[in-house]
């Protein structure tokens, strides 16, 4: 690139970032996800380094911020407030050590890692022990006058304490500069934007924006209903007592004066000791209750800072290790409707493909009807995509709508797209539009997968691939026409010879022994899940009995309520059902239930896995759980009584040994299990 194209190139992406520091730092509302903004800095930092001439101190590279709206009350800082240099990845993060050990000749260096909250930086001064100012970073040299709303958040103390005898000298500070983050727990996060959606306000992107657009708010009175909490991390003006000597040091000294500081940090003495640190936390990341974005990481020695210095823009002495980008922006292609194996239609953003947090995103479910109304989302948007921790995609907001008015608008199907037939709702309260034909085909090639997997029948071999052809072949017309499928007829699938087809037939002929809790199961009756199943067909034993039930009999079962009940009766009663019934008998399938043991080691245990496992599927283990009397349920808590580890567990790992739940290693689940088998309670 020449020198006159970069200049052009320099200009326009400047331009762009200016946009969109004062969406982010100013408005609260990017347009953008972090991530290409990021992608954006980086280009012209580029740019900047090879044309060295064309860079200006103007340039968003070299600014921190972004200016504050005129009107507001300002405040000019004491010291600087500074951003920090990001690095991605630990070969940049090596290079960093590198640097400051080039800047440090012969020194040995530690360091402190701390969390890098996804929050608002604030700085807080206390003039003889009282908080008279609060304000936020702003441009890095003058910032907002948020005093008002910083007092009502109440992890920051009004008046500094004096505690004696303690790590901190007797006297408190005259003045006292420190720097914080103020931040939103995300459980309160999720509380106001499920408010926000239901009062119809617009919800904000993530937990930064919901505390920048708090702690901006002119009445402070609802800003402390927000919840708001802050860390100190760091601090810009000390007079009047004996200094630090380390950031360690200051980290564990302020809580003495009655300031809150984040307990996860860590003292590292080598540059491996960061990494593995950084890497501990982004494997935790998503164990901790509030956002975090990476990891800060600080020189030790405050010596050593000074020696260090600053750029215009960032310490020398400090930088951060970001985490992979859980949200980013897209394009909807398309806004498509899936129909369930229940009948129930769900909306579907169809994607412009996207990396997010290490995977492609293709698409994304829009929940409901009613959520893409909320939404207000069209053909051709530009969306916020999320993807947190093991959770499936989901648009957060249109950032951009298609500009061509009317074009791309999305209207509720009025027949389903599979089958077109009717649509309804099943009552007005209901927000859930579902096809009513028993015999569509997307339903009941869903429906068979359903009956197949692991947790129902069990049917090794039925899957995606299999169903689909047999389905559109019309081989299969309900899930009852697997038990009379021929040879002849599987062999005339892809890939399908004489091996496959009769290990098929093997594992469709042994699926009839399956208990009726999974038949029943399997069978995907609305309202009754794998927990409903195995109670009716324990309290039932048959499938002849359950049919004879009444509405009355159903709900005399202890947790079983009205509204499954109704759902049981209405199932069987229909005509179709029936015919299904009397085909699954023909076939042979009379599935038959054990009862419940009397009481066992696991009664009433509640069981949470994770991770795979190598003797069994997590399936088969669940099953196994709850024959003995046991509970799996998807969520630790404190009620959970053993998290069952296998290879690479996930977050429900990590918050197991967080709040002190016992853990198990398959084996140990093995021995249990095995136990239980040959206990004479059984
Ligand atoms: P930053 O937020 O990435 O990092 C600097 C800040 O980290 C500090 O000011 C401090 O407040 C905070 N921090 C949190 N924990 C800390 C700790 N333990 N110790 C020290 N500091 C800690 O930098 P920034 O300059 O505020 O913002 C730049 C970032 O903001 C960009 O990387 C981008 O991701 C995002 N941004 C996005 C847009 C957009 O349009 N999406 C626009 C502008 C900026």
């Amino acid at each position: 690139m020449d020198k006159t194209r970069a200049a052009r190139e320099i200009e326009k992406l400047s331009r762009e970032i200016e946009e969109h520091n004062y969406r982010y730092y100013v408005l609260d509302e990017p347009a953008v996800s972090d991530k290409e903004y990021d992608e954006l800095l980086r280009k012209l930092i580029k740019l900047e380094d090879q044309f060295p001439g064309l860079k200006s101190p103007d340039s968003p590279s070299q600014r921190v911020g972004a200016k504050v709206l005129s009107g507001a009350a300002t405040v000019t800082h004491r010291v600087k407030m500074y951003s920090l240099d990001n690095t991605y990845s630990m070969d940049e993060l090596k290079e960093w050590h590198g640097r400051v050990v080039k800047g440090l000749p012969g020194q040995k260096v530690e360091y402190v890692a701390e969390l890098k909250i996804d929050g608002v930086s604030a700085s807080l001064t206390y003039l003889d022990g009282r908080f008279t100012l609060g304000a936020t970073r702003g441009d890095g040299v003058t910032g907002e006058d948020v005093t008002h709303s910083l007092k009502t958040v109440r992890s920051i103390p009004l008046v500094l304490q004096k505690k004696k005898g303690k790590t901190l000298p007797p006297a408190l500070p005259e003045v006292l500069e420190v720097r914080g983050e103020v931040y939103m727990d995300l459980k309160d996060f999720a509380a106001l934007n499920n408010e926000r959606k239901k009062n119809g306000e617009p919800v904000f992107a993530n937990p930064r924006n919901a505390t920048s657009g708090s702690v901006k708010l002119l009445d402070s009175r609802i800003t402390a209903q927000r919840n708001l909490n802050c860390f100190i991390h760091s601090f810009g003006v000390l007079e009047g007592t004996a200094p630090f000597k380390t950031q360690w040091e200051f980290l564990a000294a302020i809580p003495d004066w009655g300031l809150r500081v984040n307990g996860e940090r860590r003292l590292c003495k080598t540059v491996d000791e960061v990494i593995a640190c950084c890497q501990e936390y982004q494997r935790r990341r998503d164990t901790i209750p509030y956002e975090i974005d990476g990891v800060v990481i600080k020189v030790n020695s405050l010596k050593q800072q000074e020696q260090l210095g600053f750029t215009l823009k960032s310490p020398r002495w400090a930088v951060a290790y970001k985490f992979p980008a859980r949200q980013v922006t897209t394009t909807v292609k398309e806004i498509s409707v899936q129909v369930g194996r229940t009948g129930i239609l769900t909306p579907v953003a169809e994607l412009e493909p996207v990396e997010c947090g290490g995977v492609t995103i293709a698409r994304s479910t829009l929940h409901n009807f009613d959520e893409v109304k909320r939404l207000g989302v069209k053909r051709g948007d530009r969306v916020l995509v999320e993807r947190a921790g093991d959770v499936i995609p989901k648009v957060v907001k249109v950032v951009g709508h298609s500009g061509k008015s009317g074009q791309g608008a999305f209207h509720v199907p009025t027949e389903c797209p599979a089958c077109g037939g009717p649509v309804m709702k099943e009552t007005e309260q209901e927000v859930a539009y579902r096809c009513v034909n028993p015999l569509c085909p997307d339903q009941i090639e869903r429906g068979l997968l359903h009956f197949a997997s692991r947790g129902a029948m069990d049917i090794e071999g039925l899957g995606e691939s299999v169903v689909h052809q047999l389905c559109e072949k019309g081989l299969v017309k309900d899930f009852a026409d697997i038990y009379f499928l021929q040879p002849k007829d599987l062999l005339g699938l892809e890939l399908f010879a004489d091996k496959k087809t009769e290990n098929l037939l093997k594992a469709v002929e042994n699926s009839k022994a399956r208990p009726f809790s999974r038949f029943l199961f399997g069978l995907g009756i609305f309202n009754v899940g794998e927990k409903v199943a195995l109670t009716l067909a324990r309290r039932f034993g048959s499938l002849e009995k359950l049919i004879s039930a009444g509405q009355e009999d159903l709900e005399s079962v202890h947790t079983i309520g009205r509204v499954i009940a109704v759902s049981v009766v209405k199932f069987f009663k229909e005509p179709a059902t029936r015919r299904l019934m009397g085909k699954f008998r023909k076939a042979g399938v009379c599935p038959v239930e054990a009862a419940a043991p009397k009481s066992g080691r696991l009664q009433d245990k509640k069981f949470v896995f994770t991770g795979e496992l190598d003797s069994m599927t997590r399936a088969q283990a669940g099953s196994r759980v709850r024959e003995l009397g046991g509970e799996v349920v998807s969520g630790v808590s404190p009620a959970t009584d053993f998290v069952v580890a296998g290879h690479n567990p996930g977050s429900k790992h990590q918050k197991a040994l967080s709040i002190g739940v016992k853990i198990l290693t398959e084996h140990q689940f093995q021995e249990m299990i095995h136990e239980e088998k040959n206990s004479p309670t059984e």
